[in-house]
């Protein structure tokens, strides 16, 4: 089941590219794996994906110790800053850097080890208050203040859209991500590049794709339904 679903997200994710006249190649689906047991990750492996998003750091190391090496994990929710020590050096990028605070902790963990850790700013650009991220008008400052930390590399933006029954509603928030990111890469700052947006999830990865997302993040379309009482 979950490889068939992999199988159809990853057909619709083309035919997204194609209505937009987008490079596949530039689309990398994430399956986020949060809440699921190891036997579903090693089935979507199976299926191809190489790309694992979780929300949670101890979920994500005890995952990535049992699970195949060649795994990309994504850290994908909102990280406490005395937890930035556990997983720096096992995620390939970090999508939810939402304040100067947290960078210059990820900064400090970085340098000690002698790594560079890869980053997004996550932006609400919806404005929603019940979401993490910088607003659309500070991003362009938290994004210079942490361009400055060493051992830590901006590449590129990330939101998490509203939860809506048509995803065309969305389409407007992730425009605008899009030209931030735009916005942001005509300043030319050290240390800083735009080519990853991370954006769209199951119900709305098409129109992510369509406006130009390079990560979409998906998992109830992938492994189905979750199940919080049961973690
Ligand atoms: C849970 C989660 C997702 C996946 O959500 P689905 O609607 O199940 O695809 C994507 N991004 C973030 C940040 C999440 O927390």
């Amino acid at each position: 089941m979950i490889c068939e679903n992999i199988e159809k997200v990853q057909a619709r994710i083309t035919e997204a590219c194609s209505r937009a006249g987008r490079d596949r190649e530039n689309v990398t689906l994430i399956a986020v794996s949060k809440t699921k047991p190891i036997p579903d990750l090693e089935e979507a492996y199976r299926g191809g994906v190489r790309d694992f998003g979780e929300n949670k750091v101890q979920e994500l190391v005890e995952k990535a110790e049992v699970l195949p090496k060649d795994i990309r994990w994504h850290m994908i929710g909102h990280l406490q800053r005395n937890k930035v020590k556990y997983i720096v050096d096992k995620v390939c990028l970090i999508h939810s850097v939402d304040s100067l605070r947290l960078a210059e902790e990820i900064s400090k963990e970085a340098v000690k080890r002698q790594l560079i850790v890869n980053i997004l700013v996550e932006v609400n650009v919806a404005g929603e208050e019940t979401k993490f991220g910088s607003t659309t008008g500070d991003a362009i400052q938290l994004v210079e203040q942490i361009a400055a930390l060493p051992g830590i590399c901006i590449k590129g933006l990330m939101t998490i859209a509203p939860f809506v029954e048509n995803p065309e509603e969305n389409r407007k928030y992730f425009s605008k991500l899009r030209q931030l990111a735009v916005d942001i890469n005509d300043k030319n700052i050290d240390n800083v590049t735009m080519h990853v947006l991370s954006m769209g999830m199951t119900g709305d990865y098409e129109v992510a794709v369509e406006e130009g997302a390079t990560l979409v993040r998906v998992g109830t379309g992938i492994f189905g339904e979750r199940n919080y009482s049961a973690v």
